[in-house]
């Protein structure tokens, strides 16, 4: 096991990691994994990466799956780390893009669901159950398909209906809510102890944190083991921010990287921004955003049971949070599709348009190295795209 145990993130509350977990049986938080990290360093070395497979199981001492056993995979990670060409110019800073939209159902879900799929599985877990504003239902259909595990998938009834049909097609139990994604997962709370279903929402079991923290390895390995100087993430329920640092904390230790850290800004939408809100206000965790909606259906958590980790991240980090607008968001990936080839998703269009905003308010100087998150496809939000 290269998994010591869990332990809370708020109350540090230590859990057995030998069986399916939730959140803090105490005070209700989310877990994280405590990684040996020292067993973990004899076999896992810088050196031995670049011979090992290309997916994000290459991290294989870091994730919490025990070596013995094969992993739920579809080839997630592995990504491209691609250099802006004119955007680059025009915005003055060293921008890189992090491609997520290569992952198997075209988002950086898949990260997540790969490894917590891969866990639920080992732990004895039969039916999993999901809200989601869109890809984490495809991802956890995906998985759960190739893991032969029941998905039950609840979504607000206007999720891009890529992601719908796309989770039939791959063998889910799909139900519509009319709601937001917060009202999804009360439903599956509401039901999940007669079903017997193990629910999987973000950051409510202790492992996609642990796929989506590989972002921040592989981050570091493409970039030579030299953090950028900004990270531009479109932030919902935030667990590839707060994977990233957990990353981050874990190569310091393995001395893979030393003490600097990326300035981390959290962007979201302005109908949807509880994390800006909070953050200006100063306040360690957020109130539920009213009236929540916004195009970029990734983007639309009104409330974030890791708020408060985020709202640490970000202060710590001297980063940020900055909401965009949807027609910004529209107008821009239009502009990021014609100069770069890639056709974003609104989620990775909004950390373009915060680029410009930082710029301006000189947030972010000339020449530093910023690195955005194209966390998924366009092609999954035709709807919003196709206006003629
Ligand atoms: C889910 C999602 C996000 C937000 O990710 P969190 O981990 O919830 O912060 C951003 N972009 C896309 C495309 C997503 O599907
Ligand atoms: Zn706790």
């Amino acid at each position: 096991m290269f998994v010591k145990g869990l332990e809370c993130t708020a109350c540090g509350l230590e859990h057995d990691s030998s069986r399916l977990q939730n959140l803090c049986r105490s005070c209700g938080k989310p877990l994280f994994a405590i990684v040996d990290l020292a067993a973990a360093s004899r076999t896992m070395t810088r050196e031995s990466l670049p011979g090992r497979e290309r997916s994000l199981w290459r991290y294989r001492e870091v994730l919490p799956l025990p070596s013995d056993v094969e992993p739920v995979s579809l080839g997630e990670g592995g990504t491209p780390l691609l250099r802006a060409s004119r955007a680059c110019r025009t915005d003055d800073v060293d921008l890189w893009i992090k491609d997520e939209s290569l992952n198997p159902t075209q988002s950086f879900k898949a990260r997540g669901m790969s490894v917590a799929v891969s866990m639920a599985k080992h732990l004895g877990a039969k039916k999993l159950a999901v809200p989601s504003a869109g890809n984490a239902a495809a991802a956890l259909a995906a998985y759960a398909a190739r893991a032969g595990i029941e998905a039950h998938i609840f979504m607000p009834r206007d999720t891009p209906r890529a992601n719908v049909v796309e989770c039939r097609e791959t063998g889910a139990h799909v139900t519509l809510i009319d709601g937001l994604i917060t009202d999804c997962g009360a439903e599956i709370a509401r039901r999940k102890e007669s079903e017997a279903w193990f629910d999987m929402s973000t950051l409510k079991e202790p492992y996609r944190v642990e796929g989506k923290k590989t972002l921040g390895y592989e981050l570091a390995e493409q970039l030579n083991w030299e953090l950028p100087g900004v990270v531009l993430y479109p932030a919902g329920g935030g667990t590839g921010l707060i994977g990233m640092w957990k990353a981050f904390d874990e190569m310091e230790t393995l001395g893979w990287i030393g003490k600097k850290r990326p300035r981390m800004f959290a962007v979201q939408a302005a109908g949807c921004a509880p994390i800006v809100r909070a953050f200006e206000a100063g306040e360690k965790s957020a109130v539920e955003f009213p009236n929540a909606h916004t195009i970029a259906s990734g983007l639309r958590v009104p409330k974030a049971i890791g708020d408060f980790l985020m709202l640490k991240i970000i202060r710590d980090s001297n980063g940020g949070a900055i909401a965009v607008e949807d027609e910004e968001m529209i107008r821009v990936t239009r502009e990021v599709g014609a100069k770069e080839g890639l056709f974003v998703c609104p989620e990775g269009a909004a950390c373009f348009v915060a680029l410009k905003l930082l710029r301006s308010a000189r947030k972010i100087a000339s020449g530093e190295r910023v690195v955005i998150f194209n966390t998924g496809s366009g092609i999954k939000y035709l709807e919003t795209y196709d206006r003629g």
